[in-house]
């Protein structure tokens, strides 16, 4: 249907073939290659422990509640995210507190915007690498141990990102990642914890699987006859056949995110000496490591994005919003209270925003295709 589509996954032959030979195994759930991906994923991000789980959402919920987050707590994170992010802290029982954005050429919370949130309740901070740029993270764990408070990473677009020489995902207590359809690798619907910390990702091991002390593949090979259940659990387990696929698209990740980046170089490029659209990031500290996850823009002239994303549909060329801020969407209004006015520069950045096509093979021309698309709507509207 669209001439250039908002975004597109890589699958080939190699994930073909990993999902073949697990069906010629016959074991589905999860076992040695789940484990496989676990230990490769870890050993790419740089840290001890990596536990997969059934998508990004339960990434969160189980670092929350592992991290003993719950009832009385508030946590600090984004509004300019997916709903997933505060979501889940509601789910674990604890209360979201939005922090604003930098500003809006760095759409990230900052150690400055989450200091103004700070209460004697706050007991974590999630954070979210917009786009797949990093926070500015040694100022967040600064302030984070200063007031003793977690730092949970919603490194959903940042799988490869870096600042710093430390990978998204290793520069907190946890890291949180999706292998949605969308996200920088794919498993369809799938997630990854990371962490340092052994006692903690030992939680996390126990609370994706109903609390249990053993699992089924632990009875299948003799090492274990029966199971407790130890701890309120869930079952957030991923399976063999998605962790094939994430093995695969682990490999191509730095090679897909290198396509991002010269295609995301030459958006700025043409872009450049477009007054009305403005791009952030573009001499931030995270700018070198980005994992180039959308290409987001924000658009000044008095158009509007709603004209200029119809224009650019009827040119055949899909557009997205990252994102309506979470505080106004009717839920959160309707359950908090929340009216606009109250996180300026998100509210700014959201009404602005325009996400325009970007996906590793994506063309150059199909670049310049939309970029004479969002020019051409522009000088139309003058
Ligand atoms: C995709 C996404 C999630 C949720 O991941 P799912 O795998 O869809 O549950 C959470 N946070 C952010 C920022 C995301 O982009």
């Amino acid at each position: 249907m669209w001439k250039v589509p908002l975004f597109d996954c890589n699958l080939g032959a190699s994930e073909k073939a990993a999902v073949q030979s697990v069906l010629d195994s016959g074991w589905l759930t999860m076992g040695p290659i789940t484990r496989e991906f676990e230990e490769r994923f870890a050993d790419y991000i740089g840290v001890k422990n990596a536990v997969a789980v059934a998508n990004g959402t339960a990434a969160l919920h189980l670092s929350l509640l592992a991290l003993g987050l719950g009832a009385g707590d508030e946590v600090i994170c984004p509004s300019l995210t997916f709903s997933a992010t505060s979501n889940a802290v509601i789910h674990a029982g604890a209360t979201p507190v939005f922090a604003d954005i930098e500003s809006t050429k760095d759409f990230n919370i900052s150690a400055r915007t989450i200091e103004a949130k700070l209460s004697p309740q706050t007991k974590a901070i999630i954070v979210v690498h917009y786009a797949g740029y990093a926070c500015d993270m040694g100022a967040i764990n600064e302030l984070a141990r200063k007031h003793n408070v977690k730092v949970i990473e919603d490194a959903a677009h940042a799988p490869g990102a870096y600042r710093e020489s430390l990978r998204c995902g290793a520069m907190g207590q946890v890291g949180c990642f999706s292998f949605y359809s969308n996200k920088n690798m794919t498993t369809g619907e799938g997630g990854m914890v990371t962490t340092q910390d052994e006692t903690l990702a030992e939680r996390i091991r126990l609370l994706r699987s109903h609390g249990m002390t053993t699992s089924t593949s632990d009875r299948h090979s003799g090492s274990a006859r029966s199971y407790d259940v130890v701890a309120l659990g869930l079952n957030y387990r991923i399976d063999e056949i998605r962790s094939a696929l994430g093995i695969c698209q682990l490999d191509q990740l730095d090679l897909r995110n290198a396509q991002r980046k010269s295609l995301d170089a030459l958006y700025r490029d043409l872009l450049a000496d477009v007054e009305e659209i403005e791009i952030p990031f573009e001499h931030n500290a995270a700018f070198e490591g980005s994992s180039c996850h959308v290409m987001s823009c924000i658009l000044t002239a008095d158009l509007g994005v709603t004209a200029l994303r119809e224009s650019l549909k009827e040119s055949g060329i899909q557009s997205s919003h990252h994102y309506p801020a979470v505080h106004l969407l009717e839920w959160y209004r309707r359950e908090f209270g929340y009216t606009s006015g109250m996180l300026p520069v998100t509210e700014e950045v959201s009404n602005t925003q325009v996400t325009l096509p970007l996906y590793p093979s994506m063309t150059e021309d199909m670049v310049y295709e939309v970029v004479d698309a969002v020019k051409a709507t522009l000088v139309r509207s003058h």
